[in-house]
C-alpha cells in the first residue's frame, strides 16, 4: 500500500525560498576581484535569483532543459546562478576556470552551452575560443565596471540582464529528478565527463552534510567558501550553509593565505572548507606571522590526502580541528567525512589522528563497499585492500551523453577507481588511486602512504611520488619535494633513512629530487599524468 503524503518534489530554488523566509537578514559578503567588498542578505539574493530567472527565459529565451554555462570566481552573482538558473528550468553549468584553453572549448561545445556568464576578470580565456562556440548565442558579463570593453560578440552586462525583471512569481522547475546542475570531472585520466546534478540529488546532499555528525552548520556559523563555485558546486555548502541560515562569506579569486587569513579576521569566520595545498599555505603564514585566536574553528578538507602532521598542527598549535573527508565530482561530492565518536575520546592522541586521518564513514543514504582483486566484498577488518565502490542518493547513475565502459558494476554501484579499506567501524582509509599504485617486482608499493610520510618529515613542505618505468622491477618509486624552506634542505640518504621506519627497504624511493614547484591539477591536485611525462621527457627538474 503506498503512503499518503504529499508528493513535494526537492527543488533547488524551494531551499533558497526557504532560507529568504526563515534567515531573511543572513549577510553574504563577497571579496570581489577589484578587491571590494560586497554585502547583501538571503532576502536579496532570492530576489535577485527570481529576477535573473525570469530574465533567462523572458530576455534570453532560456527553457526548460537548457545548458547555462558560468565561468566565474566565488561571489554573489554566482550563487543568484546557482538558484536562477535552475528556477528557470534550466542547468546551471560551471565550468572550472582553470582547464587549457581546449579543454574548455571541448566542455562548452560539449554541454552545448546556450549562454555563458563570465567574470570581467576572465574574459581573456574566453575570447580566444569563442569563434569555436557555435552554441552560445548570448555572453553575459559579471563584476564588468561601466564602460569594459571586450571581444566577447554581443556581450551584455548581468545587472543589464536582471534590470527591470520581476521579483516574484513562480519558478520554472517542478520535477525533482530534472538536472540543476552540471559539472565535468577533471580529465586526469582521459577527457572531462560530465556530470548532471538531480533537484533531488542535490537537495538531499545539502540536508546531510550539514547535519551535525558531519559539517555541523548552524545559524551562527559563518562559513568562508574556499572551495571554488566551480569544483563540484563548491562541494555543496552554499546549498547546506543557506539551507542552515549561515553567513557565507565568499572570496571570489583572493585565495592567497594573507587574504584567506584576512578574510578570517574581517568577518569572524568560525568553519571553512578547502583542499590542503590551502591550508598548508595558511598554516605557513600564521606560523610565520605568529597569528592566534583566530575565530576558525574547524574546517572540512578533502580533494586529496590530508597529511595527518596538517591536521595534528592546526589542532596543537592553534585549536583547530581539521575534518577530513572524501569524495568526487561523481558523488556530489561528499561521500565520506571523518568525525571521532565519543567512545573514541578515550584513545591515546596517536589513535585518535589515525582515525581522523583516515577519509571516514559514509553519509546516510549512501553506501561504501572495498572489492578485492579477486572479486570478493572485503570484510571491515582495517586492511583488505580493494576498489572503493559507492552508490547512494547523489551518486552517479550514468554520465552525460557518453558511456564509460567499466564505470558501474553490474549489481549497480560506480567503481571509483580509488583504493581503500575500512576498519571495523567502517572508517574508510584510501590508499590510492588504482592508476597511481606502484607495482614492483610484483608487489604493489603505495604513493599515497609514502607521500604522507614524507609530508610529516619537518622540513618537507609538499611531496608527491610516482612510478617510473623499470627494466628490472616493471616500476619502481620516484619522490618529487618541495622543501618547506630552501634554506633547510637535507640528503636524500637522510629521507630515505627517515622514510625506512615505517617502509619496507623494497618500497622505498629509488630517486628523490627536489623541486621548487610540483606540477598540480586545474583542482590543485598533484598532476602525477604531467609528472610522469614531463619524467619520460627529462623535464622533471
Ligand atoms: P574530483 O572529482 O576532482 O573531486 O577528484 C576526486 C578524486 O580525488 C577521488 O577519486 C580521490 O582520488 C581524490 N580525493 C578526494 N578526496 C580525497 C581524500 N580526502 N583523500 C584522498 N583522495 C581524495
Amino acid at each position: 500500500m503506498l503512503g499518503q503524503m504529499m508528493q513535494f518534489p526537492l527543488l533547488v530554488p524551494k531551499l533558497l525560498e526557504h532560507g529568504a523566509r526563515v534567515f531573511p537578514r543572513q549577510e553574504i559578503i563577497s571579496y570581489l576581484p577589484d578587491q571590494t567588498i560586497h554585502r547583501y542578505t538571503y532576502a536579496d539574493l532570492y530576489k535577485r535569483s527570481k529576477m535573473l530567472s525570469h530574465a533567462l527565459s523572458e530576455k534570453l529565451g532560456i527553457a526548460r532543459g537548457d545548458m547555462v554555462g558560468t565561468f566565474a570566481w566565488n561571489h554573489y552573482q554566482h550563487l543568484e546562478l546557482y538558484f536562477g538558473i535552475p528556477g528557470a528550468g534550466a542547468i546551471c553549468h560551471t565550468i572550472n576556470v582553470r582547464l587549457s584553453t581546449s579543454q574548455t572549448e571541448f566542455i562548452i561545445n560539449n554541454a552545448e552551452d546556450r549562454c555563458l556568464f563570465v567574470d570581467a576578470s576572465l574574459v581573456h580565456l574566453i575570447e580566444p575560443i569563442a569563434a569555436a562556440l557555435p552554441s552560445v548565442k548570448h555572453y553575459i558579463l559579471l563584476n564588468a565596471p561601466a564602460g569594459f570593453q571586450c571581444r566577447l560578440p554581443g556581450f551584455i552586462h548581468y545587472e543589464d540582464l536582471i534590470s527591470g525583471s520581476p521579483e516574484d512569481g513562480e519558478w520554472g522547475c517542478t520535477d525533482e529528478n530534472e538536472a540543476c546542475a552540471m559539472c565535468y570531472t577533471s580529465g586526469t585520466t582521459g577527457l572531462p565527463k560530465g556530470v548532471l546534478y538531480s533537484h533531488r540529488s542535490t537537495c538531499l546532499h545539502a540536508i546531510m552534510v550539514g547535519l551535525p555528525n558531519y559539517g555541523s552548520l548552524c545559524l551562527a556559523d559563518r562559513l568562508l567558501v574556499i572551495v571554488p563555485q566551480f569544483h563540484v558546486m563548491a562541494w555543496g555548502i552554499p546549498y547546506a550553509g543557506i539551507l542552515s541560515g549561515s553567513a557565507l562569506i565568499m572570496p571570489s579569486c583572493l585565495l592567497q593565505p594573507e587574504a584567506i587569513v584576512r578574510m578570517i579576521q574581517e568577518q569572524n569566520v568560525n568553519k571553512a572548507s578547502g583542499v590542503p595545498t590551502i591550508w598548508q599555505g595558511v598554516y605557513a603564514y600564521l606560523k610565520k606571522n605568529e597569528i592566534r585566536n583566530l575565530s576558525l574553528k574547524e574546517f572540512l578538507i578533502g580533494g586529496a590526502t590530508a597529511p595527518p602532521n596538517l591536521i595534528d598542527h592546526f589542532q596543537k598549535d592553534f585549536g583547530i580541528e581539521v575534518i577530513h573527508a572524501w569524495g568526487m565530482t561523481e558523488t556530489s561530492p561528499v561521500g565520506t567525512i571523518s568525525k571521532l565518536h565519543t567512545h573514541h575520546q578515550s584513545l591515546s592522541d596517536l589513535e585518535k589522528l589515525k582515525l581522523r586521518s583516515m577519509q571516514g564513514q559514509t553519509l546516510p543514504f549512501t553506501e561504501i563497499r572495498i572489492m578485492t582483486e579477486q572479486g570478493e566484498i572485503a570484510p571491515w577488518d582495517g586492511k583488505t585492500v580493494g576498489e572503493i565502490q559507492i552508490r547512494g542518493a547523489w551518486i552517479i547513475g550514468s554520465y552525460f551523453k557518453t558511456t564509460v565502459e567499466d564505470s558501474f558494476t553490474k549489481d549497480g554501484w560506480f567503481r571509483t577507481g580509488d583504493v581503500g579499506y575500512l576498519n571495523e567501524e567502517g572508517f574508510l582509509l584510501i590508499t590510492d588511486r588504482a592508476k597511481d599504485l606502484i607495482k614492483s617486482g610484483g608487489e604493489w608499493i603505495s604513493s599515497v602512504a609514502l607521500e604522507v610520510t614524507l609530508m610529516s618529515h619537518p622540513l618537507i613542505r609538499e611531496a608527491a611520488v610516482i612510478a617510473i618505468p623499470d627494466e628490472i622491477w616493471t616500476e619502481r618509486p620516484l619522490a618529487a619535494i618541495i622543501w618547506k624552506d630552501k634554506e633547510q634542505t637535507a640528503e636524500a640518504d637522510e629521507i630515505r633513512g627517515f622514510l625506512s621506519g615505517s617502509f619496507a627497504k623494497y618500497q622505498l624511493p629509488d630517486q628523490f629530487i627536489f623541486l621548487r614547484e610540483i606540477p598540480k591539477t586545474s583542482v590543485g591536485k598533484f598532476d602525477k599524468k604531467r609528472m610522469r611525462q614531463l619524467y619520460a621527457e627529462g623535464n622533471l627538474k
